[in-house]
């Protein structure tokens, strides 16, 4: 049994840009800020004239956790997971799960990128996994400061 997010008027643009392939937050057409999740009025300027703009999918990881105790029996056979706060490199931040990394391999500032899975019929969900060539440029710049590991 697939577990799916509730889907709603305001979110369907979100959910039909996954559904491509593709990841899309609000922005507001007053003041030009941009967030997720989506919401009726921005959040900075209260104005209701909202778009969406597609974003590159390249962020960074903000904050994370690893789950180890399933919060649905849906969820039983994929523990420990990763469940990742990621910064946008367009600047929003979503919550999301981390694909193709150990749980004890990732990092705070981490580079990763979004994925596509199709968990349903007609739906998917963006996940995120390392971005090796991201990290390698990051190691590159920073060589130096950071001890190797
Ligand atoms: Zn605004």
């Amino acid at each position: 049994m697939a577990v799916v997010p509730g889907m709603s008027e305001l979110t369907a643009p979100f959910w039909e840009a996954a559904r491509a392939g593709r990841l899309v937050v609000q922005e507001c057409q007053s003041c030009r800020q941009s967030w997720h999740p989506p919401l009726p009025r921005c959040p900075h300027c209260h104005a209701a004239g909202l778009g969406w703009r597609p974003v590159s999918g390249e962020g960074t990881v903000y904050t994370y956790t690893v789950v180890r105790h399933p919060t649905h029996h849906a969820f039983a056979d994929e523990v420990p997971y990763v469940v990742a706060l990621v910064a946008l490199a367009e600047g929003p931040r979503l919550v999301t799960a981390l694909l193709g990394v150990a749980p004890d391999e990732v990092r705070v500032g981490q580079p990763v990128r979004a994925v596509f899975r199709d968990v349903a019929a007609g739906v998917a969900l963006p996940y995120f996994e390392p971005d090796a060539g991201r990290a390698a440029a990051q190691r590159g710049s920073l060589g130096g400061l950071w001890p190797a590991r």
